[in-house]
């Protein structure tokens, strides 16, 4: 997960990292009076996930609270790279005397971690590494030894940072990883790092991705920072679900268990589909992914049913399911028991299921559900034929 500059600044301030105080708001009255409340100059900052904001004019210096609300003004609904911007960042400006570049990521090629840093920052660091690779310092870490003093004082030095902020730096250096490691993160990026007139080291913006993988050991963390205006609402349902579901735009509902299996079971939905309609146009195609996983338990079939059919484009649902530790018979009932589930909820059920059962078991599997006798429901024995039938319902 990519977090907002106001987010990464956030964390870097819980880990003593000396970076601006900030308020986020969203209407140019708020940012009138968060700059009156800060007091004193104020950069107002586009908050979208993308860089080269200041760039594109999503970053302006405000000298008073009256400027603060006009440049809101100018930068709320603004786009920037296809982001549009529903919120603006208001943080004390700081009088800079230098900028400096500071990142740690994970290098997986090399399966260790990295740290970048430069003397000159400011500019977009993938300009710098283009024209100027000699003053962009790259330094591996071990992952296993991680960073101390010495490494820290190793990235300053490599990175040409000036000897009377070096203590600072070190110090910067040294909490920027603890953030990096603490929160499990992939990428740590600070452009710039400055100095400020006076001498000061801060970190004036923050771009920080975590690890998706380790969302769990952080439950608090991801759950305040996710962003979900940009998501499918389906999608977020699913997610609250703990079902592994991405919205497409056709017609042809899938249920699969196995990521693999999905991926295939999308190919001959979409063949089927065009095979159907001669010159392609107007074909059905599939409607989603959702990988309900090994344990197909009815209440995780009926979840998963209930997401995949909530999506009114879908008008056929293709359940392609291949028995391995939990058995066909099990699954079987697992969809018998979903339908009644979702009867039970209220579910209107009107659109037809293909199920394809193959694997552990599927002689009993298949039997459980011809016994059912489910008026929604049709069995085809073959993935192919399955995926033919489901694209010949959703074309009817
Ligand atoms: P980005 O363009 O998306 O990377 O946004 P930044 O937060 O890095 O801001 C862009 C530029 O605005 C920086 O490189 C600085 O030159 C300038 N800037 C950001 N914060 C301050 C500040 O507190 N004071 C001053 N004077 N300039 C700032
Ligand atoms: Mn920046």
């Amino acid at each position: 997960m990519d977090l907002f500059e106001w987010q990464a600044k956030e964390l870097f301030a819980k880990y003593g990292v000396p970076t601006t105080r900030q308020t986020l708001v969203s209407t140019p009255a708020e940012a009138r009076a968060a700059a009156e409340q800060l007091g004193g100059p104020v950069m107002v900052k586009a908050q979208v996930k993308a860089g080269g904001r200041g760039k594109a004019g999503g970053v302006k210096y405000a000298a008073t609270p009256a400027d603060a609300e006009a440049h809101a003004r100018a930068i709320l609904g603004m786009e920037i790279k296809g982001l549009t911007v529903h919120t603006v960042l208001i943080s004390e400006a700081a009088d800079i005397g230098a900028e400096y570049y500071l990142s740690f990521l994970l290098d997986r090629g090399n399966r260790a971690y990295l740290a970048m840093c430069s003397a000159e920052g400011g500019m977009e660091i993938e300009q710098l590494a283009v024209e100027k690779p000699e003053a962009l310092a790259r330094v591996p870490i071990d992952p296993v030894a991680g960073v101390d003093e010495a490494k820290a004082l190793e990235i300053a030095d490599k990175g040409a940072l000036p000897e009377a902020i070096r203590d600072q730096a070190v110090n910067v250096i040294l909490k920027l990883w603890d953030v990096f490691t603490g929160e499990e993160a992939t990428l740590v990026e600070v452009n710039p790092l400055v100095q400020t007139s006076d001498g000061v080291v801060l970190a004036l913006d923050g771009k920080v991705t975590l690890d998706d993988n380790a969302a769990f050991r952080h439950a608090d963390v991801h759950d305040a920072y996710r962003d979900n205006s940009a998501t499918d609402p389906i999608e977020v349902r699913a997610k609250e679900k703990g079902l592994n579901y991405v919205k497409l735009d056709g017609e042809v509902g899938i249920i699969g268990n196995g990521a693999g299996l999905v991926m295939s079971t999308l190919d001959v939905v979409a063949y089927a589909g065009e095979s159907l309609a001669p010159g392609g146009a107007g074909a059905v195609r599939p409607a989603n992914f959702l990988d309900i996983g090994g344990g197909a338990s009815a209440e995780v079939m009926a979840n998963g049913l209930e997401i995949v059919l909530s999506d009114p484009a879908v008008r056929s649902v293709f359940v392609n399911v291949f028995g391995g530790i939990t058995a066909c018979d099990a699954v079987a009932n697992g969809i018998v028991s979903a339908l009644d589930l979702l009867a039970g909820r209220g579910e209107e059920l009107t659109r037809p299921l293909v199920v394809r059962l193959d694997g552990n078991n599927a002689e009993e599997g298949r039997r459980i559900l011809t016994e059912a006798a489910h008026p929604l429901v049709e069995q085809v024995d073959t993935m192919d034929g399955a995926a033919r039938r489901a694209a010949e319902l959703a074309s009817a």
